[in-house]
């Protein structure tokens, strides 16, 4: 049962989520004494692709070609679906990203593949192959059972881990056709956010409500974010006001995180919140409500008001870094 794992990288590189992909990916191909084989698309820098083997990534598919610069779902999927043919894979893995949720779902529908998408753990047994998934934006798991003889899986952010594992990786050159014409995405424009540190990646973030009261208050997050080495974040009403942009929005349409920490600062608690925000490690709430929900979701909380504790939070933290 060999395994094949699609490998995103962003301008040549790869994130932790990558490493995390492999490190499953090898878990996997252990429990079930198979092969491990990774497919990257585009021009990811060497060193980059080297590093993969660190994560336990034996056998390595890289196809460099102009047109994988954008990502066309319907070229990306056929390339996919001639590789895994190339390898004979039977488990095909994506990230449970934007990226992968576009790939998997078409692959599975081209290999006629029972797909599982946020799978939370290991495979529970062979055959048949049972896994655990992520149900109801992660408020409860489902045992899957897959009836097909492939089958897709997109794994959760942080569900596994990052663990390394040093093996050679074998750089294989595979005979697979470029459908150029396939490719129906024109790349127009770029917009690259700014942020000092990316939402999604970010081991600790530090997001504010409609408790802030204003964009003119937002320093106090902004400032504590600054001396954690956070990203910002922020509920829906505070995006939909303009008060902060739409890029970190977090919840059920907005963006789903999975830091180790996550301040939720002003933050009521809504459910539609909450569903972005469950995977974190540990949630600390600021609120001034000591009956406000978010208070159920957190590890940690602290009944008071933000200006008064964020600044003094901040001015300690500052002093414990001394
Ligand atoms: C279909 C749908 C999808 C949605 N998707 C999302 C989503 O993806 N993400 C999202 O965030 N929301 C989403 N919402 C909105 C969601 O239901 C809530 O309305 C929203 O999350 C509330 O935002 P909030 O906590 O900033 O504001 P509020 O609910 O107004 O809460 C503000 C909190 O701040 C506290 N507070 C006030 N002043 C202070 C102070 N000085 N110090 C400390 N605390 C203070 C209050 O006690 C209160 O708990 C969605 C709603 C719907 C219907």
């Amino acid at each position: 049962m060999n395994i094949l794992v699609y490998l995103e990288h962003w301008d040549g590189k790869f994130k932790k989520s990558t490493f995390e992909l492999v490190s499953y990916a090898a878990a996997i191909a252990k429990q079930f004494q198979s092969n491990v084989y990774g497919i990257v698309l585009g021009n990811a820098e060497t060193n980059e692709i080297e590093q993969l083997s660190k994560y336990g990534l034996e056998n390595i598919i890289h196809i460099q070609n102009d047109v994988f610069k954008v990502l066309d779902n319907q070229l990306f999927t056929d390339v996919i679906s001639q590789t895994v043919e190339f390898v004979n894979a039977k488990c095909i893995i994506f990230a449970h990203n934007n990226t992968g949720k576009a790939l998997a779902s078409r692959l599975s529908a081209k290999l006629k593949a029972g797909l599982v998408s946020g799978v939370v753990a290991l495979p529970e047994s062979k055959s048949p192959f049972i896994i655990r998934k992520k149900l109801f934006t992660g408020k409860a798991t489902a045992q899957v059972k897959v009836n097909t003889e492939k089958c897709v899986l997109t794994l959760s952010q942080n569900a596994y881990g990052v663990y390394e594992n040093s093996v050679a990786i074998n750089k294989i050159n595979a005979d697979i056709k470029i459908n150029a014409e396939l490719c129906k995405t024109n790349l127009k424009e770029v917009q690259k956010f700014t942020a000092k540190v990316l939402l999604t990646d970010a081991e600790i973030v530090v997001s504010g409500g409609r408790g802030l009261k204003g964009p003119e208050n937002w320093h106090v997050i902004e400032e504590l974010a600054d001396v954690l080495g956070a990203a910002t974040a922020c509920t829906r009403p505070v995006s939909d006001e303009g008060w902060r942009p739409h890029h970190e929005h977090v919840g059920q349409t907005g963006k789903i995180v999975a830091p180790m920490l996550y301040f939720a600062c002003g933050i009521s608690g809504a459910i539609q919140h909450v569903a972005g925000i469950s995977s974190s490690k540990y949630i600390i709430a600021i609120n001034k409500d000591a009956e406000a929900p978010i208070f159920e979701a957190a590890d940690y909380g602290i009944v008071g008001d933000v200006m008064q504790v964020l600044p003094e939070l901040t001015k300690k933290i500052k002093e414990f870094k001394k």
